[in-house]
């Protein structure tokens, strides 16, 4: 296992100066399963407690790295109705990272980008259903 967080993937400069879009793109499928494998589902979880609102953090890490992309995020919804803002703007590093056991000897679970990839996820398929329905 990385002590280090799978890097997230970018817009390279060339590409980047021609457009307004956000630079960091978001985890994809395969990386966050592998980003969520890091997690060590600690029966305390430390970084539970540095999160405002209590998100069941090992618990929607535990459903990326299954695979059960819909259970991960309703499991964050339960207690955050905007993990979209939250994944990609919540000082993560001074919260919920700042007391993940794994930060001890290397970086901590990336846990905002898997919490930004689940929000994604489920936006991507709600507009697909959305336009599956407007051809119907
Ligand atoms: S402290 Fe880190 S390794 Fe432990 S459950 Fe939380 S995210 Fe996973």
């Amino acid at each position: 296992m990385s002590s280090l967080k799978n890097k997230m993937p970018e817009q390279s400069p060339q590409v980047r100066r021609h457009n307004f879009d956000e630079v960091a793109l978001g985890y994809g499928a395969a990386i966050a399963k592998l980003e969520a494998a890091r997690c060590l589902q600690c029966k305390t979880a430390p970084c539970r407690k540095g999160c405002p609102v209590e998100v069941d953090i090992p618990g929607f890490i535990k459903e990326i790295k299954g695979g059960n992309f819909d259970t991960a995020i309703k499991t964050i919804k339960k207690k955050n109705n905007l993990p979209a803002v939250c994944g990609r703007v919540c000082p993560q590093e001074d919260q919920c990272e700042k007391f993940c056991v794994l930060g001890k000897k290397g970086e901590p679970v990336g846990i905002g980008r898997l919490e930004r990839f689940a929000a994604d996820y489920a936006l991507q398929q709600n507009h697909e259903e959305q336009n599956l329905k407007a051809t119907e």
